[in-house]
């Protein structure tokens, strides 16, 4: 896909979807560092469930520094694989602490320094909590699409982000990652996308080969 038809398709989502944003719950930037690390392999639904309590009982990066990890591992069970985030989310609050002066650092190498976090992550964290989109956050979703619209054959999460962003101004980087999410759950699922209906299927190599257009 050329430049011109990967912004004019991303024009089209953001009209299909204006409200698309990141759904996870959060008020500070280590809250959205342990929102983002308990929603791997579950949904944003079920984290913002958890996050509430969670985020009473352990109001500071120091509170889960020093938590008990079974009182933290019970809270967060239903998110799933609980005793590795649990274990992740305690050494990574240990980290800020110790290395970053209790401040949730604001670069992609620092932040993939953090137990737990990696580049997917990193972008996700940079994005919301400061603003910052020097990257694209590859989940499920935006692999799959990226897979089936044709923006890279890759499998990889990081080199389908590197094929992104050879096609995407950086202006739009902020906005891909939240489009493809709201276009993967609503549109282009991964059971049954709704083809048919689906506002960029002009732009979708997928759809132009089994319809030979
Ligand atoms: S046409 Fe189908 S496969 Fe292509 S992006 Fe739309 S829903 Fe997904």
């Amino acid at each position: 896909m050329n430049k011109k038809d990967a912004i004019d398709m991303i024009e089209t989502l953001k009209k299909t979807y204006p409200d698309a944003t990141c759904s996870l719950n959060f008020k500070t930037p280590f809250e959205i560092v342990i929102a983002v690390m308990l929603s791997a392999q579950c949904t944003d639904e079920r984290v913002n469930k958890t996050t509430p309590e969670l985020f009473k009982k352990y109001p500071t990066i120091e509170d889960f520094a020093n938590c008990d990890i079974n009182e933290l591992e019970e809270i967060i069970h239903p998110c799933g694989f609980y005793k590795n985030k649990a274990k992740n989310a305690k050494a990574c609050a240990q980290k800020i602490l110790s290395d970053f002066n209790g401040i949730v650092p604001k670069t992609m190498e620092e932040l993939t320094s953090l137990p737990g976090v990696g580049r997917k992550s990193a972008n996700v964290i940079l994005l919301e909590a400061f603003g910052i989109a020097n990257g694209i956050a590859v989940d499920t979703h935006a692999k799959r699409i990226s897979n089936k619209i044709g923006l890279s054959k890759e499998k990889e999460p990081t080199k389908i982000e590197q094929d992104l962003l050879k096609i995407f101004p950086k202006e739009y980087l902020k906005d891909v990652n939240h489009l493809f999410v709201w276009h993967g759950r609503n549109t282009c699922t991964a059971r049954n996308p709704k083809c048919e209906n689906c506002a960029i299927k002009k732009y979708c190599k997928t759809y132009k080969t089994k319809h030979k257009c």
